[in-house]
């Protein structure tokens, strides 16, 4: 199943400390969020499931974790100082800004449709760069400035010899990186859709030029896969071949995941053939190697980053196969599949997040019976302490509320079991065990807990 709209997620994401509007009790600003208790679990179990499929249990992906400033020249190189824009179209009545090629499904600042406003007088659409600036050092006069990194993967690239050096690597091989980005978008929207603060999870796979375009299908079902095992239905997931007209500069084919969020079909991931443009754009000495893209000339790299072909005894520049996810749009996507709208017996319903309990927030809730019973509480945190230890997540001591209210939490944020300690356990050593998603609950002797936990994540 999943939420009828967008404000059913907001609304349980906020109610069960998910996302938070950033700088609230100030009116928010737009476009950018915060993860709460839960949401901060969920997002780095999805991180870390990414790392794991990606550099865990692979034997040809190193991991990276590159600074937010990027130094102008590098995105001069790679063409964002010049390209990385939207077209902007402002109201001289107003003075709203809109994107171009949004005009259809823009809002009036004063209310209604932007296409149906009848006192709208439009400029010509102007190129407005996304990059965020920040002064570097003491003075602020412009002279000393770097960018936010408008995606993470530019310091791949920079740091391509640097990774091949230390670990012997050769093509091909893939390099990953999970981390913040940042773009001014003009139209925030979505919840944390489209954000001007977000992170990515990104790889860059350098491959030999001729094997590119079996590795760029490669990567597309690789990827497909992986959101499948993330709790994503396949029949939501739609691989779009991007038309050329419409690839970024860079790019000799894209691949966009597309996904059947709440408010649309929207691009949830993107798999691009990047050819030899960005280490072609990025080494010294370009005339040295027989680059097929249409590189901006580099006269300040100072290193060479072309490798070698040990049969034809030649350098080349490697081509780079990038599937580039965003972590935010992955987690608006899972939460979506997710949340779950029951009918119980006489018409109640329960609210459950079906989440795939690796990616649960809390692993196990221990619920002591009764919450003034010192020898009951003390077990329940002996059990709390243990199931911690085994180191699958967070474990959580539930001890405020009633039961019922306890069940109907932890079913809102996905915990896939809760435990209850009682008085029978102090006698006969064992607990109850209540299953989210069935709703059963069994009596589980106590030394048979830790096996039983474990088996929800295999
Ligand atoms: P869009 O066309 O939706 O603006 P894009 O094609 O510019 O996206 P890429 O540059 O390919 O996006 O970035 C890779 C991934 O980063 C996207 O698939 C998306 O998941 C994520 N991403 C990009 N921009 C944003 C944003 N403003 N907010 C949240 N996630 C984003």
């Amino acid at each position: 199943m999943t939420a009828s709209s967008m404000e059913e997620l907001v609304s349980l994401c906020k109610r069960r400390g998910f996302i938070f509007q950033s700088n609230d009790i100030y009116g928010g600003i737009k476009g950018l969020y915060d993860y709460g208790p839960m949401g901060v679990e969920l997002k780095n179990n999805l991180k870390q499931a990414w790392w794991k499929s990606m550099v865990y249990e692979r034997d040809d992906i190193e991991g990276l974790d590159a600074s937010i400033l990027s130094a102008p020249v590098v995105l001069q190189q790679s063409g964002h100082e010049d390209t990385f824009s939207d077209p902007l179209i402002d109201c001289k009545i107003c003075k709203a800004r809109f994107r171009a090629d949004q005009l259809e499904s823009s809002e009036c600042p004063k209310g209604g449709s932007l296409i149906n406003c009848k006192s709208k007088d439009l400029t010509e659409p102007r190129a407005f760069n996304l990059m965020f600036k920040t002064a570097i050092g003491p003075v602020d006069d412009g002279s000393s400035f770097a960018y936010l990194r408008p995606e993470t993967c530019q310091q791949i690239f920079t740091n391509f010899k640097n990774i091949t050096d230390s670990t012997s690597r050769v093509v091909p091989f893939g390099i990953a990186q999970i981390g913040k980005a940042f773009r001014n978008e003009i139209t925030p929207r979505n919840f944390i859709f489209r954000v001007r603060e977000f992170e990515q999870m990104e790889l860059e796979f350098f491959v030999k030029p001729g094997s590119d375009e079996d590795w760029h299908k490669y990567w597309v079902d690789k990827r497909i896969e992986w959101w499948e095992t993330q709790g994503i239905s396949k029949k939501n997931l739609y691989p779009m071949e991007v038309e050329e007209s419409e690839l970024s500069h860079y790019s000799k084919a894209t691949v966009d995941i597309m996904y059947e969020f709440p408010h649309g079909k929207e691009e949830l991931e993107g798999i691009a053939n990047r050819t030899d443009f960005d280490l072609g754009s990025h080494t010294k000495n370009q005339t040295d190697y027989n680059i097929s893209s249409d590189v901006k000339k580099n006269e300040h790299s100072t290193t060479k980053l072309g490798v070698q072909n040990l049969e034809e005894k030649t350098s080349y520049i490697p081509y780079v196969i990038e599937p580039s996810a965003g972590v935010d749009r992955g987690l608006l996507a899972i939460l979506n599949e997710a949340y779950t709208i029951e009918t119980l017996n006489d018409d109640n319903t329960r609210t459950v997040l079906k989440l795939k309990p690796h990616l649960s927030p809390i692993k196990a809730a221990v619920i002591p019976l009764k919450k003034n019973n010192e020898q009951i509480v003390s077990k329940a945190k002996a059990i709390k302490n243990e199931l911690q230890n085994l180191g699958m997540g967070r474990v959580i001591l539930e001890n405020s509320g009633n039961i019922g209210k306890n069940y109907r939490r932890h079913d809102e944020i996905g915990t896939p079991i809760c435990i209850t300690v009682d008085f029978e356990t102090l006698d006969d050593e064992s607990v109850t065990v209540r299953d989210r998603d069935s709703m059963s609950q069994k009596r589980v002797a106590s030394k048979d807990l830790n096996q039983f936990y474990q088996k929800y994540f295999h």
